[in-house]
């Protein structure tokens, strides 16, 4: 793509604060006109004051607004969004692939959608069979003989994980405190092992990316409960010591919990529960699509080994003789409940669509797409970025900064610039293991000829920092509403309720 577009005059703004189609929005707060109201509220009719001593002790701070102004409002923040409906959405590790607009009409069926978790198990067998034939789904495609549905996240998934193997343990009266953690884990791993009490103990990586072997078996005693470990992991490769791993970590009487956000890479091809793994998470809303980022919705299902099954969250579902059931209480070995109700329905009618659409064929197929793609777009960037570990990648491609080095530009000034270029940037700075690592995700539903653009900007970015532009990338991006932001202002004095003085105070 040429462009004829002058050399952009930073100094230069607008009249208006809007940049084209961009335009600026005062926070909601800042448009208030005291006594301004979108409808016509007749005057309160003189009454006896029954609730004195509870009376609000000033106004609630709501702004006036009329309601056009409030749909505008909305409406201007709505498209302030990248989504995955507009561009290639690079996030490595986060799986933001295409939608199927089926899903969401099933979703949206009043049969699924208008349902309250407190109706009568009988008018809800259908639910309950939709729940009962994912499980099954995932089952099969995990090799694994339990599932439990309750978990709204992959993180959730995690701790229903490693409370489940806790449960397993202390059953035996054997309280072990230590877990193994691989350096280039997803933070939520060692967060999830210490919020419940375990030691974390980090296992560094090798020079192929890779959990080292020999400095993981070294780490192994009666102490260790067992392994979080990410397979594929978060450089994008599979770990191919895995059941080498989890022999030692059984030897040493311990449990491997995998942490299978990257499910996508394999699926079809590789069940887990061949690879030795007692305890797994899927991230329905990465691998089996539904909509997800921004702290949306999620799903987040763990899928269990024989000896781990017993110790699964309440409440289940199971089929019999009178058709479905849901167990609420079995007074058995579970470690209890792990949220309100059942599971998000609306992942669960979401992913089995997508899994019903594609069939079991069509989903082997998605992981090989996936992996191709990824290693399209490491193969065409291999020459102008550096690529972190050496061969080809699974489902995500990661490169480190020494393309950078010399040239005065960072990885954030980097993915600063693409935003200019109206891409979301990848994923910075992750996994920790790679210097200024930049990692991507094309997922299978990207066209080739949607990656080509994309990797012209990458690799015309990548050549604008070499040829000395370093100035350019540090004033980017140009064309937001806002430039850079003070994240480091942002995090530690945040402003979370509106006060105009100290508000501009601290904008001064
Ligand atoms: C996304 C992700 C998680 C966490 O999943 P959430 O659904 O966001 O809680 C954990 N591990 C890895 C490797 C991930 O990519």
């Amino acid at each position: 793509m040429t462009t004829s577009n002058p050399p952009i005059n930073t100094s230069a703004g607008t009249i208006s604060g809007n940049r084209g189609l961009q335009l600026e929005e005062p926070l909601i707060f800042e448009m208030d006109v005291p006594g301004r109201s979108g409808v016509d509220l007749p005057d309160v009719p003189k009454h006896k004051e029954r609730l004195a001593g509870m009376k609000r002790k000033g106004a609630v701070g709501l702004p006036g607004l009329a309601e056009s102004q409030v749909v505008r409002h909305y409406t201007k923040l709505s498209q302030k969004n990248y989504a995955i409906d507009m561009s290639v959405y690079p996030l490595g590790s986060c799986t933001m692939k295409h939608n199927p607009r089926i899903n969401e009409k099933i979703a949206r069926l009043p049969g699924i959608a208008d349902l309250h978790p407190m109706q009568p198990v009988s008018t809800v067998q259908g639910a309950l069979e939709l729940i009962d034939t994912l499980a099954h789904w995932l089952k099969t495609l995990t090799g694994m003989p339990a599932v439990a549905m309750s978990p709204a996240a992959g993180a959730h998934g995690e701790l229903c994980g490693m409370l489940t193997i806790r449960a397993a343990q202390l059953a035996k009266g054997d309280a072990r405190k230590r877990i193994l953690v691989p350096e280039s884990a997803h933070g939520t791993n060692p967060a999830t092992a210490a919020s419940i009490g375990y030691e974390v103990d980090p296992v560094p990586a090798d020079e192929r990316g890779r959990v080292d072997l020999a400095a993981f078996k070294a780490k192994l005693g009666p102490d260790v409960a067992g392994t979080m470990i990410t397979n594929p992991n978060t450089c994008g490769l599979f770990e191919n010591d895995i059941i080498d791993i989890a022999d030692a970590v059984h030897g040493a009487g311990g449990y491997f919990y995998c942490d299978g956000a990257n499910f996508n890479a394999i699926v079809g091809r590789v069940r887990p529960g061949d690879l030795g793994v007692d305890a797994m998470h899927i991230n329905l809303h990465k691998t089996f699509s539904t909509p997800h980022g921004g702290g949306g919705p999620g799903s987040g299902p763990v899928v269990l080994s024989e000896a781990l099954a017993p110790y699964a969250p309440l409440p289940y579902v199971v089929h019999g003789a009178n058709g479905f059931d849901l167990v609420e209480h079995d007074g058995g070995k579970s470690f209890g409940r792990l949220k309100g109700f059942h599971g998000q329905m609306g992942m669960f009618s979401r992913a089995l669509s997508y899994i019903l659409s594609h069939g079991a064929d069509g989903l082997r197929q998605v992981s090989g797409d996936a992996v191709l793609n990824a290693n399209y777009l490491q193969a065409s960037l291999r020459s102008d970025l550096s690529v972190a570990f050496p061969g080809t990648c699974m489902h995500e491609a990661l490169f480190n900064d020494d393309f950078l080095e010399g040239t005065g530009v960072t990885t954030l000034d980097f993915a600063k610039a693409m935003i200019d270029e109206g891409y979301h940037p990848m994923t910075m700075y992750f996994p920790l293991v790679v210097h200024g690592a930049l990692l991507m995700e094309p997922t299978e539903t990207e066209s080739k000829d949607g990656l080509d653009r994309y990797i012209e900007v990458v690799q015309g970015l990548a050549r604008r920092a070499k040829a000395g532009d370093a100035a350019y990338f540090h004033g980017a991006p140009y064309h937001t509403p806002r430039r850079r932001l003070d994240e480091t202002l942002a995090a530690r004095q945040p402003i979370l309720r509106w006060k105009p003085e100290e508000t501009k105070k601290a904008a001064e």
